[in-house]
């Protein structure tokens, strides 16, 4: 007689793990592009012309980066309450970004979309095409604007980092996504960048402008800017991440 196997109806299953699911490195750095190499940093990290595939596109939001006031309360005191109230909803407002593999680094988040099959690089303008997508994606949410974009490497899981003694590890498993998707996103994101950013850090219920900053500041979202009734003006994108993100500071990231 066969078994029958249990599958829920509406569950998606995880993305299978990355090839090395564990790593004792310390410090120790994994790839997103090419064969995945987990190592040290020095090794593992390379430059962008010796780049011809692409597994996946990371996003990186440090405690640091924000406005303390501005985020959920105690958003910035761990990587966890960062990840439950306030990276962990954003990410969820949008199919394409719920579908991200979470990781606690030890110290932030790396959110990574993994591609279902790499994308593979033919011609150098393909990866300077692919090069403007990672950005095009990772600047849509407030992440770090000093990560690397197309050369960019995570932390592998199980893996320590140094400058906290923690350990690397999932907090969110993913599902894969394909090279289509991201790129009907990034031609939706130029069509309505207003919108699409809103979208992810606005109250979607009762948007308000995030420079007057007051709740009779009511925002009329359009899809290349906002209107703001309160203040008569009209907010760009730009606006939107002034509203969360700290002052740089002078190190520059
Ligand atoms: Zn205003």
């Amino acid at each position: 007689m066969s078994s029958l196997t249990h599958s829920q109806p509406g569950v998606q299953a995880p993305a299978p793990q990355p090839e090395t699911p564990s790593n004792e490195g310390v410090d120790s750095r994994e790839q997103l592009v090419n064969g995945g190499e987990i190592g040290p940093i020095g090794r593992v990290s390379i430059p962008e012309i010796m780049i011809t595939r692409l597994k996946g596109i990371m996003l990186d939001f440090d405690l640091d980066l924000y406005k303390k006031e501005k985020l959920p309360a105690g958003a910035t005191e761990s990587s966890v309450k960062l990840y439950e109230t306030f990276v962990g909803p954003m990410l969820q407002r949008h199919p394409l970004y719920a579908k991200a593999e979470v990781r606690d680094t030890g110290r932030g988040l790396h959110a990574i979309l993994w591609f279902d099959q790499p994308v593979e690089f033919k011609t150098p303008a393909e990866r300077e095409k692919w090069g403007a997508v990672v950005k095009a994606v990772q600047k849509t949410l407030p992440t770090d604007p000093a990560c690397a974009g197309i050369t960019a490497t995570t932390r592998p899981v199980g893996s320590t980092n140094s400058k906290t003694q923690r350990q690397v590890r999932i907090i969110k498993p993913g599902s894969m996504v394909t090279a289509d998707e991201v790129l009907n996103f990034v031609t939706e994101l130029r069509h309505k960048p207003f919108k699409i950013v809103a979208g992810f850090l606005l109250d979607p219920v009762a948007p308000y402008c995030p420079v007057c900053a007051t709740p009779d500041a009511r925002l009329g979202v359009m899809d290349k800017f906002g209107h703001c009734y309160g203040g008569k003006h009209k907010p760009k994108v730009g606006d939107l991440f002034d509203a969360v993100f700290a002052a740089p500071n002078k190190k520059g990231g």
